[in-house]
């Protein structure tokens, strides 16, 4: 599972969650969410303007 944050106003949307605001269940994946969604946030990006947010290990390394 992996997380994409919005480069305008910092909100994430993380697979795990999904986003139920938007209609979108827990562990909906990247790839089911159409391309022209905005950020709910600040309804200013899109889609493709997300970034991927890298997944980190407990590990801390
Ligand atoms: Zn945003």
């Amino acid at each position: 599972m992996s997380a994409y944050r919005c480069p305008g106003c910092g909100y994430v949307y993380d697979e795990m969650k999904g986003e139920p605001r938007e209609g979108f269940r827990a562990g909906t994946p990247w790839l089911a969410v159409p391309a022209a969604w905005c950020c709910p946030d600040c309804g200013v990006r899109e889609k493709p303007d997300f970034e991927l947010v890298m997944e980190r290990t407990s590990s801390g390394a």
